[in-house]
């Protein structure tokens, strides 16, 4: 991505887990770009495909504080990381008074999140594979797992054990979410049991179910259709007996319908 800004939407969303969307919905800036190249990714359009425009930190500021002005539970930077720098500086001019949060791919490196030690009051990272190989085969990356737990173990560290308020909103804390993906519950529950051993109850976990094949995960035996009621449950079952505390979606969350549209500029 260039050094400018680009976002691709900036609006309120309604359809993060409870903790983090509430009833008033959170202010959802998402970034153009991302730092993995999943090929069954449903937002291609603004992680590869540049759908997105410019805009400077001033212009960002002001849209961003509109729509708080108007009532959120939450502020919520997503596909982040490549922009934290002019992050850092937005937060500095508009010190929000909601909890503030990092949606991210979880492929981060240590030195871009202890920059923002102190600005993040919610992590939410993926943890999509529990090995390196899946990493390169489905996101193009090296070394995946090696990178992601690492991300988390410092997310972790700089937030805490998860803080609920009691209007049910999460105030601190890191919630860690993994898409099931269809032929891979393996994958899902060696993810599970990871974090459960590592973390237990100092972390949140949120499961998906949302899986649709896009892109080239069309042409991929394994991965063009959506996951089954019985894969899911079975990854279900894991989490339940896991005692990890999170979230579960419901599997009729696989639609389309529940991918936003995007600002139309392209770069
Ligand atoms: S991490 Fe998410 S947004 Fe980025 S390429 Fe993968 S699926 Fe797409």
């Amino acid at each position: 991505m260039p050094k400018s800004l680009y976002v691709s939407r900036v609006a309120h969303h309604y359809w993060e887990e409870p903790v983090i969307s509430g009833k008033k919905g959170t202010v959802a800036v998402f970034f153009t770009g991302c730092t993995l190249d999943c090929i069954y990714c449903q937002n291609r359009e603004i992680s590869h495909n540049n759908l997105g425009r410019k805009v400077t930190i001033d212009e960002l500021a002001k849209e961003v504080t509109l729509l708080l002005d108007k009532g959120a539970e939450s502020l919520s930077f997503i596909t982040p990381s490549h922009y934290t720098n002019g992050i850092i500086q937005l937060l500095d001019i508009i010190s929000p008074t909601v909890p503030v949060v990092y949606n991210t791919s979880g492929f981060d490196s240590i030195e871009t999140l202890k920059k923002l030690e102190g600005y993040i009051d919610i992590y939410l990272p993926d943890l999509k594979y529990s090995n390196n190989d899946l990493g390169l085969k489905y996101s193009n990356v090296r070394n995946y797992f090696d990178i992601t737990s690492k991300a988390i173990e410092e997310m972790v560290r700089q937030t805490g054990k998860p803080v609920i308020n009691q209007d049910g909103i999460m105030e601190k804390g890191t919630m860690v979410r993994n898409l099931v993906l269809p032929s891979h519950t393996k994958n899902s529950i060696e993810v599970i049991n990871y974090l459960a051993e590592k973390y237990g109850d100092k972390i949140l976990f949120s499961l998906m179910g949302q899986y649709i094949p896009y892109g080239d995960a069309k042409n991929n035996k394994k991965l063009n259709r959506k996951i089954t009621k019985r894969e899911y449950e079975k990854v279900l079952s894991a989490f339940e007996s896991s005692g990890l505390n999170g979230y579960c979606q419901e599997l009729s969350s696989a639609s389309e319908k529940y991918i936003p549209e995007w600002d139309s500029d392209v770069l």
